[in-house]
């Protein structure tokens, strides 16, 4: 090596002698068969005395397997290591933990000269006791944990999973995720695993996975990409979700029952038996009551009559003073009718300005005089607003048997005739 610093020999023993990397050297010794079977420590450094926590008294010359007694868990390994070692001139790497020092040490045997070999060690103690910890966080997590490989497969599940799906973990660890997936999850599940090869996060992400007696658990699943592996905790949340079913359920059905009773409060609202505005009964209870009423005043032979009363020129008053004052008009029409009544009789506003009054065991004579009382209550009334006003009256006795509609026709008729004189005015049929 032209114009290279070559060392002395000596300064490759100093080396040796002083390194901080603990070093051996050893000397393979033969079965009678000429086998190689174990190694004799010929040399080593201050070094290895340290991190071995040995006396050169205890190692000089000693075969490695009294020196490190049971350090491996299985003799045959370490025949195996020295034969490669030997014949096939490898560089051997194996970890032990020596009796001496209680610490896990990891050996790199190379070949240095015939029947000698040379060996690095070093210590790989924190590398273990992370391992442990690892280990033991992962199997005190209530969570499924998992890695998975780039084509799906289980690299490492914790026991969690055993306990939640009934598989041991040696029997996930190198099988096929995707192969508990539910076949109707499998497109979703596969996209998802698509999304983080993407670099996506997951997180939320619901599953069915086949138990391993057959019954299929919903899962929800965080997972992450790191470097080629996926990284996933999983959570069963079957119950949950048979929860939020059931209450998806009970809410609908709910829902539905709402709306019926919406539709029923509807019809019930139109089937209701008072009007609003005048407090007054409205056409309703005319068609349910009114039935009664004829039977009766057949059976009883007593007469019955009807008036209808129409408010003149109401439009008017509309147009003039406005809706409200409109409404205060009938709702005062209302009180000065009902005052007029007796027990006996029934009122009701049959809509708009238009009211009618049942007067049982009254004749048609009394019922004339009865509208003409109201007719004068009226044009005597000075309404706050819209001042004096007036109504024409149809008065109608009912015949025997009459319908309540042939009645009501001939009434209306009267109103009619009442309409196309002067107004103001009752006429009778
Ligand atoms: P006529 O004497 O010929 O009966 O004339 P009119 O204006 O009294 O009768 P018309 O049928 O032309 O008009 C009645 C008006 O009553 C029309 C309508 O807008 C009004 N009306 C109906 N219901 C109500 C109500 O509840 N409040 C108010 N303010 N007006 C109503
Ligand atoms: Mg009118
Ligand atoms: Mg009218």
């Amino acid at each position: 090596m032209k114009g290279a610093f070559k060392l002395d020999s000596k300064y490759y023993e100093q080396f040796y002698k002083n390194s901080p990397t603990a070093y051996s050297c050893q000397k393979v010794i033969y079965d009678n068969d000429g086998v190689p079977m174990d190694l004799v420590f010929s040399d080593y450094n201050k070094a290895f005395e340290n991190l071995m926590e040995l006396q050169g008294a205890e190692t000089l010359n000693k075969r490695f397997i009294d020196v490190f007694p049971n350090c491996l868990e299985n003799i045959n390994d370490w025949n195996k290591y020295i034969l490669d070692a030997v014949i096939n001139k490898k560089s051997i790497q194996f970890d032990i933990i020596p009796f001496s020092s209680q610490k896990w040490i990891r050996m790199m045997i190379f070949p240095l000269q015939r029947d000698t070999l040379g060996c690095i060690y070093s210590d790989v103690t924190k590398e273990y006791i992370q391992d442990n910890e690892i280990e033991g966080f992962l199997n005190v997590n209530i969570d499924m944990l998992s890695v998975v490989n780039s084509n799906g497969y289980f690299l490492r599940v914790n026991q969690a999973f055993e306990r939640i799906l009934g598989y041991k973990v040696e029997e996930l660890e190198g099988s096929s995720f995707t192969k508990l997936v539910h076949e109707d999850d499998l497109s979703s599940t596969l996209n998802r695993i698509k999304d983080l090869q993407n670099q996506k996060h997951i997180s939320t992400f619901i599953n069915r996975v086949r138990r391993k007696d057959g019954v299929y658990r919903y899962l929800e699943w965080h997972s992450q990409l790191n470097g080629k592996y996926i990284y996933s905790s999983a959570r069963d949340i079957t119950e949950r979700r048979t929860l939020e079913e059931q209450l998806f359920e009970k809410n609908k059905n709910l829902a539905q029952l709402t709306e019926e009773l919406k539709e029923k409060n509807k019809i019930l609202k139109t089937l209701a038996l008072t009007d609003e505005l005048t407090g007054l009964y409205n056409r309703h209870f005319l068609d349910q009551k009114i039935v009664d009423e004829m039977n009766q005043s057949d059976i009883d032979r007593q007469s019955l009559s009807m008036i209808i009363i129409d408010i003149d020129f109401f439009k008017q008053v509309n147009d003039t003073w406005g809706h409200p004052v409109g409404d205060e008009v009938l709702k005062q029409t209302a009180q000065i009718l009902k005052k007029m009544l007796r027990h006996s009789d029934t009122l009701i506003r049959l809509g708009g300005e238009e009211f009618m009054i049942i007067l049982p065991d009254t004749n048609l004579d009394k019922a004339i005089n009865i509208a003409e009382r109201v007719r004068k209550s009226i044009e005597q009334f000075k309404y706050p607003i819209a001042g004096q006003l007036t109504a024409s009256l149809g008065v109608a006795q009912r015949e025997m048997l009459e319908s309540f509609n042939d009645w009501y026709i001939r009434a209306d008729n009267a109103l009619y005739k009442a309409k196309e004189m002067e107004r103001n005015c009752v006429v009778k049929v």
